[in-house]
Order: C-alpha cells, then structure tokens, then sequence
C-alpha cells in the first residue's frame, strides 16, 4: 500500500522525527557524503526486511551497518589492527570494512544476508552522524533508488525513486563525493577490495600495503561470499515447494503450515512477506539445528508465493536447497 513520504527540513525538528521514525522501525532515506542511503534500524529485522521491499531488490544482498563513530561500530564487529589503522586514516569517510561480527553482535541477520561477517561504515556526513548517533543503534542503508537504478545524489532523487515507498527523506543537501563507499573485505589474511569507491585504493595500500582485488567476472570469485549459490546452506537437505510432509522432515512454512511435520517453524503464519523475509535467516538456522537434534532427515520448505519479497526469499531457498561442494555439509558459520 502507497504510504506518503515525509519530506523532513534539515532542521532540529527534521531530524528529531526523522529519528523518531527509524528508532520506531520505519525507512528514512538520508544523505550521506557517498550517495543517500534508506536507512531502516539494523538491529530490527522487520525493518530491514522493508528496506528490500522499498527497493524492489529480487535477492538479499549484505548491506552496510552505519555508525557515529569508530568505537560503536568496532563493538559489533572483530576489529585487528588493519581496521584500526583504516579507520584512523579513513573515518569518519568513504570506506566500509567487511569484518567477522562480534559474539554478541545484535544487528539482525537479514542485514547481512545472513553471513558470518559484517560491513560497517563510519559516515563523515554531518547530517549522518548527528541522525545516527540520536537513535544510538547501528543503521542498515543501502543507496535509496529503486533496485537497478542510478544511486540518488540529492533528495529529489530519492523522492522521484520511492515516494510512496518510504517513510521519509531527511534534507541532507547534494552528496559531495557523488559516489559509493570503497568496500573493503579484512575477514582474510590478504585486504580484498570488493569494490572500489569514495577512497582510492593507493590511499588504502599506502596505509596498509598491497590490495587483492577481487575479480568480479568470474563465478567463482563473487564479490560477497553471499552470492555463492550454496553458501550459508542448511545442514540438513532443503526440499523446496512442498506439498507434503515426511514422516522424518521439518517443516519450513509460509502461511497455514501442511500437517504431519515432525516439527514446525513458521515464516508467517498469516502469509506476509515482509515478515517472512524479516524471520528467514534466523528461522532456517534455528529449524535446522532444532531438527538436526531431533534426527529429523530433511527440512521441506512449503512454496513462497513469487512477488514482492518473495522473489528474495525463494532466490535464498534456492541457494540453501542448491548442491553443495563436497566437504561443506554441516559446517554452519555461526
Ligand atoms: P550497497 O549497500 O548497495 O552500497 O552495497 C553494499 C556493498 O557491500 C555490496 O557490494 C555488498 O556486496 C558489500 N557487502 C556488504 N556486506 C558484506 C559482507 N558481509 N561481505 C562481503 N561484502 C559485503
Ligand atoms: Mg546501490
């Protein structure tokens, strides 16, 4: 349903309710120095859930968790001392860090496709840090466009893209960089970039040596290891458009749940998408360690009806459900 977009001032009160709006789980798009983002509140699932929904996205791509400042960001987040010395030089600024989250890291899953590592970023935009550091919470926001559009530069961009789409817009003037964050992968020995951006790669390897870059046109490089058809796949064998249930199979359900499961977890019992997409990634992996306990051989997922998030969500089955590489069965990253 079309919702109206408030245009909020850059002032006191344009920022306080565009704060109000995010802390209450609701899509603010904002500006920062790189492009305007469509911030939602990272730690809500639900609210992630909607960034994908406002864009159009057909998959669940890693988005960036923005913060205030360096030490909030390293709190959710494994930093060594590359990232520091990264961050001294480069934050707050253009360049976002892929780490391995914290223990008790509480952005919700969906925000990083569910992967074992998290991209952060330190915003150097005015407007950015006094919003992010009054809703004290990590923000999810990837540019505010619709899915396969040009990145928004202004706040009319974004209107134009998604009015009727989002919550509201805060007023952050043009973007002075006009481009997206140089996005650099620490998780491995050797930095990767996985693509460049705002801060030249010889400012990064003047601060901490030789880049690997990864090489996009091949398939079995792909950018984010979220791309890679079979990653973060259940232990047990996924089984997609279930009709029925097995005797010895969990059940993944999206609306009235089939009889005769062993046991159940419900995307949503009523049939919202949303809400599915925002109870995915935390959902498989809690039924399949449930079921694996329980001895149960297969986890028959019931059919995601193919609109809206539901695109996203049965492009995610489907990689769960695809033919592993030998040895990886059973090795959750957690
Ligand atoms: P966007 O949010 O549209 O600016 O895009 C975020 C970029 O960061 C994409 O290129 C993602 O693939 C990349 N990214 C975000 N999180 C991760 C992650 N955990 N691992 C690898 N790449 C990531
Ligand atoms: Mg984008």
């Amino acid at each position: 349903m079309p919702i109206a977009t408030e245009y909020l001032l850059d002032t006191p009160a344009g920022r306080a309710r565009a704060a109000a709006l995010l802390g209450s789980g609701r899509l603010v798009a904002f500006a920062t120095e790189t492009v305007y983002g469509l911030g939602a509140d990272a730690t809500d699932a639900r609210a992630v859930a909607g960034i994908f929904a406002a864009k159009g996205r057909p998959r669940f791509n890693p988005l960036i968790a923005h913060y205030p400042d360096a030490a909030a960001a390293f709190a959710h987040v494994a930093a060594d001392a590359r990232a520091r010395s990264l961050a001294a030089a480069f934050w707050p600024g253009a360049l976002t860090l892929v780490l391995p989250r914290a223990a008790a890291c509480p952005v919700a899953e969906i925000a990083g496709a569910g992967l074992p590592s998290l991209a952060v970023r330190v915003p150097s935009h005015d407007g950015a840090r006094a919003l992010l550091r009054a809703i004290g919470r990590p923000v999810a926001a990837p540019s505010a466009n619709p899915s396969g559009r040009v990145s928004p530069t202004t706040a009319a961009h974004v209107l134009e893209g998604l009015y009727g789409r989002i919550d509201a817009v805060l007023e952050g003037g043009a973007c002075p960089v006009g481009v997206e964050s140089t996005v650099l992968d620490l998780t491995g020995a050797a930095p990767r970039l996985l693509r460049p951006g705002g801060i030249p790669r010889e400012a990064i390897e003047a601060a901490i040596g030789p880049l690997a870059i990864a090489n996009t046109s091949d398939d079995n490089a792909p950018r984010a290891p979220g791309m890679l058809s079979s990653h973060y796949a259940p232990s047990l064998p996924l089984r997609l458009d279930a009709r029925a249930v097995g005797s010895d199979e969990a059940l993944l359900a999206f609306g009235p749940p089939l009889p005769g499961a062993r046991m159940v977890f419900n995307l949503s019992p009523e049939g919202d998408l949303t809400e599915a997409a925002a109870r995915l990634f935390a959902g498989l992996r809690s039924l399949d360690r449930a079921a694996l306990q329980a001895g149960c051989t297969a986890i028959a997922a019931m059919a995601v009806p193919g609109r809206g998030l539901g695109l996203a969500i049965n492009d995610r089955l489907a990689r769960a459900a695809a033919p592993r590489p030998a040895g990886t069965e059973g090795t959750h990253p957690s």
